[in-house]
């Protein structure tokens, strides 16, 4: 999934033409930048690509996920549903707002369980966040029953996803919202930058106005600009939306690599009978940013983790013991650090957290192995990774 991997001229070239025009910032200036708008070009690509009505490029992919939650109305006191299987982003955007987020066992999708979101939703409840993690995807069909029936809205975290589908939708456009990142890890980047889309007027607007100071961007004169509500600065600059707009015109060589590296990858470990594959809902297709494996056991998944990393084979990760996406190691969130006093219904609302198990959680964490595809490898290279992968599972099997 790197961005960091492949960029160059194209970039380059955008990046020195903003630059020779002298307007770093998205908004106003109009006189003097010489029709150049690099945002609203990178936005009218998104919109295009994952077919939605609207996109609002923000600052990062946390401040996307946070934007999305604001201009749905989630504010202090409501609870959102999340996976506890994510990136610490999806929590910090919802307590960002006052709510409270409410953990949730995921399944062999590795992201939200319907039944245990179904379980979870309370008269508080007032989103869903699923996250699509590892370029994959809940079961959207189930997710969107629930939070039709119970009226919640369906967030859509695709930070991880760009370029998978559901019943040929783009994900991220199949939610009320969703949610990108083009930090420097993801699928594409614009260096740090994340977009917000929906086919909803009143959300776009809301997002677009939120994310620069609750201005309503009507005109050209930023001193005459009212503010209907109240906002934050989540800007993108023209310098990264320049990266950005190069990229995103390479997405589908970048899916291509994608899928044609892990095929490899997969076709081999399926040699394996005691390997077992991710689900992937019925009507989905991968983005292949990731290759997804379950063990049989946990001490098995830990054993070949530690035995890749001893034998070369990086960018493969167990997140069962991992710091950044899983709940086992959130002991910041569970033990409330803040370097401010949180509100009272923060503190009660998490509360559960300090008790609850979530062990079917670790019966999928615990045995998954995911190993992110790089675009650099040759077929050689991947080939041969591909055998040394195999020949370290069968010899800890
Ligand atoms: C990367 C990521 C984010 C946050 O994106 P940033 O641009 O780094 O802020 C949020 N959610 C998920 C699932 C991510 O992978």
């Amino acid at each position: 999934m790197p961005g960091f991997e492949l960029f160059g001229d194209a970039e380059r070239k955008e990046v020195n033409d903003v630059l020779d025009n002298g307007v770093l910032m998205r908004y106003g200036f109009d006189g003097m930048r010489n029709g150049h708008w690099k945002s609203k070009e990178l936005e009218a690509q998104l919109q295009q690509t994952f077919k939605t009505n609207y996109a609002q490029l923000v600052s990062s992919g946390t401040a996307a996920v946070t934007i999305a939650l604001a201009s749905a109305g989630v504010g202090a006191g409501d609870e959102v549903i999340m996976p506890t299987f994510t990136f610490v982003a999806s929590f910090e955007a919802i307590m960002a707002l006052g709510a409270i987020p409410i953990l949730v066992d995921i399944d062999a999708t590795l992201t939200l369980d319907p039944i245990a979101v179904e379980k979870a939703i309370t008269p508080k409840t007032k989103a869903v966040m699923v996250v699509q993690m590892c370029g994959s995807m809940g079961n959207m069909d189930a997710l969107q029953r629930i939070c039709n029936a119970h009226n919640v809205f369906l967030i859509e975290d695709a930070c991880q996803a760009i370029g998978g589908t559901y019943n040929n939708k783009p994900l991220g456009s199949i939610g009320d919202l969703g949610c990108f990142s083009f930090d420097f890890v993801k699928t594409i980047t614009c260096g740090e930058g994340g977009a917000v889309i929906t086919n909803n007027e009143m959300y776009y607007l809301n997002a677009d106005h939120y994310s620069d100071h609750g201005h309503d961007h009507i005109g050209n004169d930023r001193g005459a600009e009212t503010h209907p509500f109240l906002g934050y600065n989540y800007r993108i600059s023209e310098l990264h939306a320049a990266v950005g707009l190069a990229q995103i015109k390479r997405l589908p060589e970048f899916l291509s690599i994608q899928k044609k590296n892990y095929t490899i990858l997969r076709d081999s470990l399926a040699t394996i009978s005691d390997i077992t594959f991710r689900t992937v809902p019925e009507g989905g297709e991968e983005s292949y940013a990731f290759l997804n494996f379950f063990l049989p056991t946990l001490e098995i998944a830990q054993n070949v983790s530690k035995s890749f990393k001893e034998n070369g084979i990086d960018g493969c990760f167990h997140y069962y013991d991992n710091n950044w996406h899983y709940i086992r190691k959130w002991d910041h969130l569970k033990d409330l650090k803040s370097l401010f006093p949180m509100s009272a219904e923060i503190k009660v609302g998490l509360e559960y957290l300090k008790t609850k198990e979530f062990t079917q959680s670790d019966h999928y964490i615990g045995r998954n192995i995911s190993c992110l595809i790089k675009l650099s490898w040759t077929e050689t290279e991947v080939k041969s990774r591909a055998s040394k992968m195999v020949d370290i599972v069968k010899g800890i099997l």
